[in-house]
């Protein structure tokens, strides 16, 4: 299958780099950069162009995704020196940028203003789903910007996604995003204690993973971190260092509640304890029940 389109993807970390993979496999011709340049290396076997800085990814595609680790390297990539936003964009009139990265509302609003200003599109697409969904094509898609916008990226979101929802302006998406991992973190926390705590009492983890997912309480999160507990890795899939700069970002956005603050506190504990480039789930190894 081919496709006109040309796609720019900057950011090849644990998402990018699948995401930007089931572009190329649907037939789209994708030019990719990466601070990190080894991290491009599948991709171009797999047919992508390379380039050396994210102006010239600006000048070879239609559409440009960023999925970046923060709010400081999203910016750092649309301002920087050979940024998106660096040259003379003249010729790039009208060429639609995607922010992929979960990052504050405000930075989204600042991103579209900045963007527009320059006479390019802007849309915010933050995501929920990790590695696995990403890798399959299955992650929800929480959209602001323009409907117009949203309207010319939709075919490319169900490329990425089994779903994409339009939530308004710039800075909705990210809102969403930030509420959802707020759930995320008190689940993974939760999960954490009750397998700690019942272990505590003589019930093995492995009893009590299989008590909490054959029952109501059992969910996809339980079900996808299971094998972890289990077994004490905690290869990243989703890093805890993430999750930490997205709760600070929720507390930035207004999120103040009886359990907010002690969930903050934790994840920056184990954050504090070295943990912050594993996954979410090694918050397991910080807590004492
Ligand atoms: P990651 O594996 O840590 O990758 C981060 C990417 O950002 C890398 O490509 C990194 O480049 C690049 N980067 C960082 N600072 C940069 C800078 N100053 N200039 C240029 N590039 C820079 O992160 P990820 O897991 O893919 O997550 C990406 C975003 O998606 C984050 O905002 C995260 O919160 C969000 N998210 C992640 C998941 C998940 O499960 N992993 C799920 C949903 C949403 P280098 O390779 O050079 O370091």
């Amino acid at each position: 299958m081919e496709n006109n389109l040309k796609i720019g993807w900057i950011g090849l970390g644990n998402m990018g780099n699948p995401m930007a993979g089931n572009l190329l496999k649907a037939g789209y011709p994708v030019t990719v950069y990466n601070r990190s340049r080894e991290k491009e290396t599948a991709l171009i076997a797999a047919g992508a162009i390379s380039v050396q800085n994210p102006a010239m990814v600006v000048a070879n595609a239609d559409i440009v995704f960023t999925m970046l680790s923060n709010d400081a390297a999203v910016k750092a990539v649309f301002e920087g020196p050979d940024g998106l936003l660096s040259k003379d964009l003249a010729n790039q009139q009208g060429k639609l940028l995607i922010d992929m990265s979960t990052v504050a509302p405000a930075t989204s609003r600042y991103l579209s203003t900045i963007t527009q200003k320059q006479g390019l599109e802007f849309l915010e697409a933050p995501v929920s789903g990790s590695v696995k969904p990403a890798q399959d094509g299955t992650l929800l898609i929480l959209v602001g910007g323009s409907p117009e916008n949203y309207a010319k990226a939709k075919p490319l979101f169900d490329v990425l996604g089994k779903m994409s929802i339009f939530l308004g302006g710039p800075g909705f998406g990210s809102s969403a995003k930030l509420a959802n991992n707020y759930l995320l973190g008190l689940h993974i926390q939760g999960l954490a204690e009750a397998v700690l705590f019942a272990q505590k009492n003589g019930i093995s983890p492995e009893n009590m993973l299989t008590i909490i997912n054959e029952g109501a309480l059992g969910n996809g999160l339980s079900k996808l971190k299971t094998s972890a507990i289990l077994q004490e890795q905690f290869p990243a899939a989703f890093a805890l260092k993430h999750l930490v700069k997205d709760l600070g970002l929720a507390k930035d956005a207004g999120l103040e509640s009886k359990l907010s603050n002690p969930l903050i506190n934790s994840f920056q504990q184990a954050y504090d304890q070295g943990l912050g480039e594993e996954d979410v789930m090694a918050i397991i190894k910080s807590i004492n029940i």
